[in-house]
């Protein structure tokens, strides 16, 4: 069984195959599929057309907001279509997508430009322009940068937490990061001071990563910005979610149904802030980002710097795949992720990794058991739910008594499941009640 820690599992880590490759490029494939719904619930709309030529970085799509996110071209050359093709989220369906043939020129848009004067805008116009970049949280949400920022000047922010927990057993994308690009992350988080006002960063970092803590820790001694400290974390899981971070952080609670900024807090990824970074200092808008690809179903695992819109398939062919019944395709972690019916949907801005796994590593799950109401579920839950209560609930259909006993506080962590000696897939049912509700 699991040994609880604070309000955390300890759980084994299977990071050792990718964590000391280097990021390395994949190649950018021939055809490119842009998904128009990956941006969480804001919608894309586009504004190109089948047969228009596009050059690296051009907006291909714009939000239906203006608190959204824009989509840019990874790639030069020519729209093939504009129709509905399989995207892994939401749950396999067909969606609305751009697909774009590769000419290898990257040819770039000539309107992106660098600002170098930022640290002397306004700070109105510096997330103006944050918005326009199509960065969005790249820890998994994928949730619009401009819908943070937008909080203001309704709420004041006095920290910002830079999140490089990376508590999911097998992704080790942010890792790397952490350790090759010290540099560009803390100038991203000296951007998003001056975006947000706030008076202090802290980068937490789980104590399993010395070496990403050296990396920032050596970084930040040449800067001598006392605006921004690290803090390191015991590697529990699920410590990367959004309010266990705050909570072990500031021992400050999110309110029921508030925003992590109504107390004065923004919360972004390691990889966020680098993307801020590359668009502020380099005029990239974000068409690429490192993807962890492992499992004992490719022979190159490691970190892979991948344009969006690459095909799955494409990026495990590069990784060395071989294809066999029983294995399963993971998109995300092996806890939170989601399970890909076959390799042919395209990365995604929050795609940060992909497990391609034999029936070794992620064992057929066994059949379910009766509750015996043992209460392991409700010990190990972060937000204090009554997981064998939900599931009784799930199973009626009650509606009411789900949202008695807060379903919408889920996160759908899967340390119930993790912890249930009847092996019942709680989280599963916890998805789609929440659906139901
Ligand atoms: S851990 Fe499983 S068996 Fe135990 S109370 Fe929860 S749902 Fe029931
Ligand atoms: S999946 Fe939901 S109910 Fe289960 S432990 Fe995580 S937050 Fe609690």
């Amino acid at each position: 069984m699991p040994s609880a820690h604070y309000q955390g599992l300890v759980i084994p880590h299977h990071k050792e195959r990718t964590r000391e490759q280097a990021i390395s490029h994949a190649p950018a494939p021939q055809q490119l599929v842009l998904t128009l719904n990956q941006h969480g619930d804001t919608k894309l709309i586009p504004c190109v057309s089948a047969g228009d030529k596009i050059r690296l970085g051009q907006i291909i799509a714009r939000p239906d907001t203006s608190l959204g996110a824009c989509l840019h071209a990874p790639v030069s050359g020519t729209v093939l279509t504009v129709e509905p093709r399989p995207s892994a989220k939401p749950c396999n369906e067909f969606t609305m997508s751009i697909v774009l043939s590769n000419d290898y020129l990257d040819t770039p848009d000539t309107n992106l430009q660098a600002i170098q004067e930022w640290p002397s805008m306004p700070r109105s116009a510096l997330c103006e322009h944050l918005a326009k970049g199509g960065i969005v949280g790249l820890g998994g949400a994928a949730f619009p940068i401009a819908t943070k920022l937008a909080v203001q000047p309704h709420h004041t922010i006095s920290q910002l937490i830079i999140n490089g927990v990376e508590c999911e057993p097998f992704i080790s994308c942010d890792d790397r990061l952490m350790r090759e690009q010290a540099v560009t992350i803390l100038m991203g988080i000296q951007i998003m001071l001056h975006a947000t006002q706030a008076e202090q960063a802290t980068i937490a970092i789980e104590a399993d990563k010395p070496e990403a803590v050296a990396a920032i820790r050596s970084s930040l001694d040449s800067l001598n910005d006392k605006r921004i400290e690290i803090r390191i974390l015991a590697s529990t899981y699920p410590s990367g979610d959004e309010a266990q971070l705050i909570r072990q952080l500031t021992g400050k609670e999110i309110p029921r149904g508030k925003l992590p900024a109504e107390i004065g807090i923004i919360v972004s990824n390691v990889a966020t802030v680098y993307a801020c970074a590359r668009w502020i200092l380099h005029g990239e808008p974000l068409t690429r980002r490192v993807v962890t690809v492992c499992g004992n179903g490719v022979s190159k695992p490691g970190n892979y710097l991948t344009r969006i819109g690459t095909p799955i398939r494409d990026l495990l062919d590069h990784c060395g795949a071989t294809y066999s019944i029983n294995q399963r395709l993971v998109m995300g972690g092996a806890m939170m992720g989601l399970s890909l019916m076959h390799p042919d949907y395209p990365v995604i801005k929050a795609s940060n990794c992909l497990i391609l796994a034999d029936e070794h590593e992620f064992k057929p799950a066994p059949p379910e058991h009766a509750c015996i109401r043992c209460g392991k579920c409700a010990e190990v839950c972060p937000v204090h739910l009554l997981p064998q209560l939900l599931l009784v609930h799930a199973r009626l259909g009650n509606t009411t008594a789900l949202r008695e006993l807060e379903l919408h506080d889920c996160i759908e962590c899967g340390s119930c499941d993790y912890a249930c000696p009847s092996h019942i897939r709680l989280a599963t049912r916890f998805r789609d009640a929440k659906v139901m509700v």
